[in-house]
């Protein structure tokens, strides 16, 4: 999809005058440049080049470049998505964020950062921790996704049920819009309400209004303690309950966490306590603040956990403490190992339709020959329902018509397709279905007042006419 001659030694050199020849690279489909988290369901795709811009000001004349010579621009961060978002499909330029890395204010006193896009997550919350602050949003693959990518996926986590997610801590943005601007919004002013909220619109938009370079992020005080308690029951009902239980209470964890019985039984073993042979269920709620105030909420949550639970396990320790959420965040790896592959979606449900979601992924599945379980964020009805598949064309296609009733099932019980991991390329079919016409036509008019060409990540997030 060479947009100026279809001459691809023309487009290597004039990405090389920009940006320098040994941050070109291929881009062929063997190529770690066109894959992303969606590799576990055998997804990749191919481009012309990819490129490493070295400052914002080099993005920005890549994507003139592009702009002017008709070529698609598909933004990239860390690859961890899992929409297939920074894949790109036929063609194009890949633009990689992983050089902008400056943190160009870091200032506790002010409770605030302003750093570039390619940070990683796990970068960000560490100077913030080093620091005496706090930035929640924790999505899973923290050493490898960037900040941008998080800003551009509006990414969440278990900590987002009481911080929110990234968007929540934006107060401004640099980025590069067509046909090739670099442009602010807000910055570390708080609070800004003249014209439209663009930050808002950017956050969240999976790379297809325009390429993120810089944030300025608001912050708070780093909680003194975490203190997380586990607990095991004998089904989802029980767990369920508990859940509402605890939201129904006013109480507010910091997490609430669950894995469904499938999920339990895949990642049980390494997990650091016992678990009686009878759980089938498991719920994760952290209390946090002052020491005084967190174990005072964890008893609290203790005490309704323990009214239905099989098992507790409630560490005291920071080792202990880390080794919870250590196995939290291998979860997805274990169900990912049992068959070799899965596919994972994010459906989001009002939070008393949640048993129900639980309930009936597993039917799903069963439905389709396949192996269902999930595990997410209950406290936000956040549902990674996960078909476990041996990545043959078969089961793939089995796990694609799984995750259409699954789809299905997310709007029958009032929810959204994607509570945080996007669209990407591979739910666009069914946003149809979410939005009615005249909201697909306001999206598509956003994306088009944005990049009039069409050429900001083509073939995600929201279709265009025509499309
Ligand atoms: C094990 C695991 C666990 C996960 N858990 C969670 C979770 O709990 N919550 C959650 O929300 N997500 C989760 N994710 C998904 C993923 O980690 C997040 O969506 C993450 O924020 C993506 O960041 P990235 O830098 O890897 O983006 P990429 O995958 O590189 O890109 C994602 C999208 O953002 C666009 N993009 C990337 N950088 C920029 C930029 N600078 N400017 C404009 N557009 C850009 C891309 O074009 C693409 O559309 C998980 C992923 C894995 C592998």
């Amino acid at each position: 999809v060479l947009g100026v001659t279809g001459d691809s030694d023309a487009l290597h050199h004039a990405l090389a005058r920009i940006v320098g020849a040994e941050h070109v690279r291929p881009a062929g489909a063997s190529s770690p440049w066109v894959r992303d988290a969606t590799i576990s369901r055998g997804v990749h795709g191919r481009a012309d080049a990819a490129v490493l811009p070295g400052s914002p000001a080099e993005v920005a004349e890549v994507v003139a470049w592009c702009y002017r010579h008709d070529v698609p621009i598909v933004p990239r961060g860390g690859g961890t998505g899992y929409a297939g978002g920074a894949v790109p499909i036929d063609g194009g330029v890949v633009v990689a964020l992983e050089r902008l890395r400056a943190v160009r204010e870091l200032s506790p006193l002010q409770w605030r950062m302003h750093a570039e896009a390619g940070l990683t997550t796990a970068h960000v919350a560490r100077l913030c921790r080093e620091n005496g602050m706090l930035f929640a949003p924790d999505p899973g693959a923290a050493e490898q996704s960037q900040l941008g990518g998080n800003i551009a996926t509006n990414a969440g986590g278990p900590h987002t049920f009481k911080y929110g997610v990234t968007g929540a801590w934006v107060t401004g943005l640099e980025a590069v819009i067509a046909p090739g601007e670099l442009i602010t919004i807000g910055g570390p002013v708080r609070k800004d309400v003249s014209g439209y909220d663009i930050r808002a619109l950017l956050a969240g938009s999976e790379g297809t209004l325009g390429i993120i370079t810089a944030a300025w992020l608001k912050l708070l005080p780093a909680p003194e303690a975490r203190l997380p308690i586990a607990a095991a029951f004998a089904g989802h009902r029980q767990g369920c309950d508990v859940v509402a239980a605890i939201m129904g209470s006013g109480l507010v964890p910091a997490a609430i966490e669950y894995l469904d019985g499938g999920a339990l039984r895949v990642a049980a073993a390494p997990f650091p306590a016992p678990l009686p042979p009878g759980a089938g269920f498991m719920v994760i709620a952290e209390a946090d603040g002052t020491t005084a105030q967190a174990r005072a909420l964890r008893a609290e949550l203790t005490e309704l956990l323990c009214e239905e639970a099989v098992a507790v396990h409630a560490p005291q320790d920071a080792a202990g403490i880390d080794a919870l959420w250590r196995w939290r965040s291998g979860v997805a790896l274990a169900v990912t190992a049992r068959r070799g592959g899965k596919v994972s979606e994010d459906i989001a449900v009002p939070l008393d339709r949640l048993a129900e979601a639980i309930e009936e992924v597993v039917e799903i599945a069963a439905r389709h020959g396949l192996e269902g379980c999930s595990w997410g964020h209950a406290g936000d009805g956040n549902v990674h329902a996960t078909f476990a598949v041996d990545r043959s064309a078969a089961e793939l296609d089995a796990a694609d018509r799984a995750a259409d009733e699954l789809f299905a099932l997310a709007l029958r019980l009032g929810g959204t397709i994607s509570g945080e991991h996007g669209i990407g390329m591979l739910k666009r079919a069914a946003l149809q279905h979410q939005f009615s016409p005249p909201v697909l036509g306001l999206q598509a008019a956003i994306r088009l007042a944005f990049d009039p060409k069409g050429l900001f990540n083509p073939g995600k997030k929201v279709p265009l006419p025509g499309d």
